[in-house]
């Protein structure tokens, strides 16, 4: 039997309620002196008695998990993107949970920067709390394509072998570390917002809402290194740039292969929406299906303009087409944390105040007094958006 040390019986534990005799599908199982004997001729090691034991008296151990040795794998990493040539803002929130988590596991805190002619940035990535940068720089990684960066990314974890890569959960970062995490068969979570170290276990504690936003999931990676995940913009405080501190810049070259790319690139073409880009606004006026109808959203606009403000939504306003969804707050939209959260006429279900209630101050304008936005706001209007807006409006004109 190829499993033969897989499965096996804790006699001090067993109590013979013969149980797992009756639930195993094989008739593996007999009672010998009062105690469950597995018949490993028989067994198929499907778990069953493992699950109806009362007394966890039967335990299941995988052969390759008791061999894994991760002791070779160090250094926390995080891939610092980059668009023609300036570092994300992402790239710096992740370099300020990065040193806690290289802080608490006694590892260093190492920034990957790939890009074209992007060797002055290194120090920047220095400045914000990196240890050490893997720099690589080929006009071949001028602009993003996935073929060479996850190839780029896979030969540098490698060869360096980190513990755990962390990535922003954007367009690029999404792509990027999925292909990477496939490579090299590592376990990834996508679009953590909050990360930690089990002070026990030294493994990477990753928390992202899950069941539709219900209830937060913190995952672990146990069986696999790198330990990897993408985390959501803005949910984290960018590291504080020191122009003092020291650091190493490694710079990787690699043979032409590794950059080459099935696809060609013909074109880019910058996001129209971009002009909006409520990720990194200050100000935010968002409106809910409170406003009933496409065309009221117009106050919401003329809001958002007096403050010199972007313009949010609900998912229900833009599930009802009243505002593209570039303009979606809340768990399947973006994370936003501006200075100010203006919420006209969104209820708060929980969906949506993931995405926004770290912002600074919030103001909430509902009709409903038990509205759960209130929950979160910093002050709350119980009014009709459609006389407190205008108002507003005025107001700050
Ligand atoms: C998997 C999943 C992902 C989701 N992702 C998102 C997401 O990213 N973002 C998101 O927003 N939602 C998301 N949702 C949907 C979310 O659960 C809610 O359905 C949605 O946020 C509700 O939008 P709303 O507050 O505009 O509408 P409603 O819940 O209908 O609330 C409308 C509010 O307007 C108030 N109102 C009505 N008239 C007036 C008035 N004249 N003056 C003042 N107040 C008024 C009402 O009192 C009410 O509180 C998701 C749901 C699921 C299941």
């Amino acid at each position: 039997m190829a499993n033969n040390d897989a499965i096996r019986v804790l006699n001090d534990k067993c109590t013979g309620c013969t149980l797992c005799v009756k639930v195993c599908p094989f008739g593996a199982i007999t009672m010998e002196e009062k105690k469950a004997v597995i018949n490993l001729m028989k067994c198929t090691v499907c778990g069953a008695c493992v699950e109806i034991c009362k007394f966890k008296a039967i335990v299941i151990q995988k052969k390759d998990e008791e061999k894994i040795d991760f002791s070779h794998h160090k250094d926390v990493w995080v891939f610092s993107e980059q668009k023609k040539g300036q570092v994300q803002s992402i790239s710096f929130e992740l370099l300020g949970k990065g040193r806690e988590l290289a802080d608490k596991l006694g590892a260093r805190l190492c920034a990957v920067l790939l890009g074209d002619k992007i060797e002055d940035k290194a120090k920047d990535l220095i400045a914000r709390g990196a240890d050490k940068v893997y720099l690589v720089n080929s006009p071949k990684l001028h602009v993003y394509q996935d073929e060479p960066y996850t190839k780029v990314l896979v030969e540098l974890i490698k060869k360096y072998k980190p513990e755990v890569v962390l990535c922003g959960a954007t367009v690029i970062g999404r792509s990027l570390i999925s292909r990477v995490a496939v490579k090299i068969g590592a376990g990834l979570t996508a679009d953590c917002t909050g990360l930690d170290i089990d002070p026990d276990e030294k493994l990477l504690l990753q928390t992202r809402p899950a069941f539709g936003g219900n209830i937060m999931a913190t995952i672990i990676s146990p069986n696999t290194r790198p330990q990897m995940a993408t985390v959501r913009h803005k949910v984290m405080a960018e590291a504080e740039p020191d122009a003092k501190r020291k650091g190493v810049i490694i710079k990787e070259e690699f043979p032409e292969d590794v950059y080459t790319s099935r696809s060609i690139l013909i074109d880019v073409v910058e996001e129209i929406e971009a002009t909006i880009n409520i990720a990194e606004a200050d100000i935010i006026v968002s409106g809910g299906r409170g406003l009933r109808e496409k065309e009221n959203f117009d106050i919401i606009r003329e809001l958002a303009l007096a403050l010199n403000g972007a313009v949010g939504a609900s998912r229900s306003a833009v599930d009802a087409d009243w505002i593209p969804y570039s303009h979606q707050v809340g768990q399947t939209g973006k994370t936003v944390c501006p200075k100010l959260y203006i919420a006209c006429g969104i209820s708060g279900q929980i969906q949506h105040l993931i995405g926004m209630k770290s912002s600074d101050v919030i103001v909430a304008i509902n009709k409903d007094p038990d509205a759960p936005i209130f929950s979160v706001a910093t002050y709350g209007i119980v009014g009709d958006l459609f006389k407190v807006v205008p108002k507003l409006t005025q107001y700050f004109k």
